[in-house]
């Protein structure tokens, strides 16, 4: 009940053009229903095995994100039915998720995850790195990827004026993105903001937002 409310709450303030990932990790089955029955589609998880496992037993119709850093040795468990990557980090899972996409016969859609954070820990391309991919031909030769925009995870801090400057690089640094793509394209997911800073990363330029214990409580 509890999980119902909190999502009928969320979605009346969440602008139209918003798209809300509800991260679901670590949580069970049960809660995930519960916000799929308040019309909640889009599920964030970050292990590929309980990915798996929950697609396996929730309804065909969820569209799964992965948000988490992935193993190349564990794409292959999601490759079938994953809808959106969120968290290539480098090009060699690139290549591991064109390979696997290829088996399965179709096209897995990407993120490309930027660092735009002071930790050190937190995974992704910086702006050269990202440029650098954007404009190589091995990149281009990756025919069952598509990159549909970028993902990024601002530093875990107090400072608004921070997590929003981080924001803003991100934003930067997907639109001067844009001109690797053909008009037209579907280059156009800015994925940036979670439950302690998704309204600074709206007024950023967000347009996805990746909503976990904010909706489905504390892990
Ligand atoms: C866990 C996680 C989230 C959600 O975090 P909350 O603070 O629970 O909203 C969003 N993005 C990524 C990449 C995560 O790993």
């Amino acid at each position: 009940m509890e999980i119902k409310k909190r999502f009928r709450e969320f979605k009346k303030k969440l602008p139209e053009d918003i798209v809300l990932v509800a991260v679901s990790k670590t949580k069970p089955i049960e809660a995930i229903q519960e916000a799929y029955d308040m019309g909640q589609r889009i599920f964030g998880e970050n292990k590929a095995l309980e990915m798996q496992k929950k697609y396996e037993e929730l309804p065909k119709d969820i569209q799964w994100h992965m948000i988490g850093n992935l193993q190349s040795n564990k794409v292959k468990y999601i490759a079938a039915f994953v809808d959106l990557i969120h968290s290539v980090d480098r090009f060699k899972i690139l290549e591991e998720i064109n390979k696997r996409a290829i088996q399965n016969r179709r096209t897995i859609k990407c993120l490309l995850q930027v660092h735009i954070a002071q930790e050190e820990s937190k995974f992704g391309f910086n702006e050269h790195t990202l440029q650098e991919l954007l404009e190589s031909d091995k990149f281009k030769k990756l025919q069952n990827v598509q990159i549909v925009g970028l993902m990024g995870m601002a530093t875990n801090t107090e400072n608004q004026e921070q997590i929003a400057k981080e924001f803003r690089l991100l934003r930067l640094l997907f639109e001067q993105s844009q001109k690797y793509f053909d008009k037209g394209s579907d280059f156009k997911v800015l994925s940036m903001g979670m439950s302690q800073d998704y309204e600074i990363a709206i007024k950023e330029g967000s347009n996805m937002i990746r909503i976990g214990s904010y909706l489905f409580g504390n892990r």
